[in-house]
């Protein structure tokens, strides 16, 4: 068999940084066979920079990918969410244009595979004719109650539609919008259909979603409004938002915490006891330009850190970035937080993600047998390159 030899200043596993004197071999395809510090022979690739594992991306929404520069930035999410809804209608032939775009972007920039959500079928066949990997999240909003059944009867639709365009065995799952979108019977019934399966939420991503909660107050009033109702549906319950709409959880299921910009240190501590105490995993993900687009903030990551969670990183969609890269978001982390090292970010970007989305058998590092993708980090953090 012929094999491809790759080196590079560094090569990061998945689990640590090696050396310049270290080369990765793969068959032709990319499966990896070794990495090696011996004389690996002749026609050894080399590269200026790092090699990482094709990146995931825990948080995508393709279907937004036609809102690119359209949102102004810095209004707040209750304001942006009117924006996103109120936006001049746009054809569909364009729209799946622009979501081919930002598919190909995606791969060319190193991801391998992404959480998307999507709120309707139509980023299927874009879907189809990628070679990334997706999981695809089902998101619903429904602040009534009442509506709840035939709402979720009706993304149960789109789920058998999804399970019949892809492969069988294909990554589908309903999943919550947030809590100031979703009613307590919709919650309820959503944990009922996703026995053990990974689910997404928005969680914490402004001041107002707390406000609302605990409070009954704050811009989710003026959204309401915006789109005529009266009084915000979904109820008070006088406790932060993570708090009220995580115990509607229960059937094993892996929660992807989106976000999380406002979490709190008390949240994070009832969120691990809760999950421990009702056998859920939670993984938090964090689309730090998105936060930055929208809200002109950051989570306390280092917050996240103490208390040991499984973080996660996304890019959300063109509706709140100015592209769609792990990197890109790596670098603002980077940025930001430059306490954090960077093999610690890479590994929220390869592996992180490959484990939360049950993606490791064959994703995320460079382990034996793995088919990972290459990807070429520029030490800097600021481009990043598909190789295989
Ligand atoms: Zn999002």
């Amino acid at each position: 068999m012929a094999y491809c030899k790759f080196q590079a200043d560094q090569i990061f596993t998945g689990h640590r940084l090696l050396d310049h004197s270290h080369i990765l071999i793969t068959d032709p395809k990319g499966t990896v066979i070794d990495i090696t510090t011996a004389e690996a022979g002749d026609d050894v690739r080399r590269y200026p920079g790092i090699l990482i594992p094709g990146q995931i991306n825990c948080h995508c929404h393709l279907e937004l990918s036609h809102l690119r520069n359209r949102i102004p930035e810095g209004q707040g999410l209750p304001t942006f969410i009117q924006g996103v809804m109120q936006t001049p209608m746009v054809e569909q032939e364009e729209k799946n244009r622009q979501m081919d775009l930002a598919e190909d972007e995606m791969y060319q920039n190193g991801i391998v595979g992404i959480g998307d959500i999507s709120n309707h079928s139509y980023s299927i066949g874009s879907k189809l004719k990628s070679k990334i990997r997706w999981h695809h999240f089902l998101e619903i909003t429904n602040p009534d109650d009442e509506k709840a059944k035939s709402r979720v009867a009706q993304f149960r639709q789109m789920e058998a539609a999804f399970a019949q365009a892809f492969s069988p065995g294909s990554a589908i799952s309903l999943s919550p919008h947030a809590i100031y979108s979703v009613s307590p019977q919709t919650l309820s019934l959503i944990n009922t259909h996703t026995k053990n399966k990974i689910i997404s939420i928005h969680n914490q991503e402004c001041a107002d979603e707390d406000e609302w909660c605990r409070n009954g107050s704050g811009g989710f009033i003026r959204f309401y409004e915006s789109i005529g109702r009266k009084n915000v549906p979904v109820p008070v319950s006088g406790k932060q938002s993570v708090q009220t709409w995580l115990p509607y959880f229960n059937n094993g299921q892996t929660i992807l915490l989106v976000h999380n910009t406002f979490m709190q240190e008390e949240d994070i501590v009832f969120a691990q006891t809760y999950a421990l105490q009702n056998g859920l995993r939670l993984v938090y993900c964090f689309c730090p330009n998105a936060n930055l687009y929208i809200e002109k903030t950051l989570p306390q990551v280092d917050l996240f850190i103490k208390h040991q969670c499984d973080i996660v990183i996304g890019t959300d969609s063109y509706a709140s970035n100015h592209q769609l890269s792990i990197t890109g978001e790596m670098a603002a982390l980077h940025k930001h937080f430059p306490q954090i090292p960077v093999t610690v970010l890479l590994q929220w970007a390869t592996l992180n993600g490959a484990k939360a989305l049950r993606w490791d058998r064959d994703m995320g590092s460079f382990d034996k047998g793995k088919r990972p993708g290459i990807v070429l980090l520029e030490s800097n953090l600021s481009k990043s390159t598909r190789i295989i």
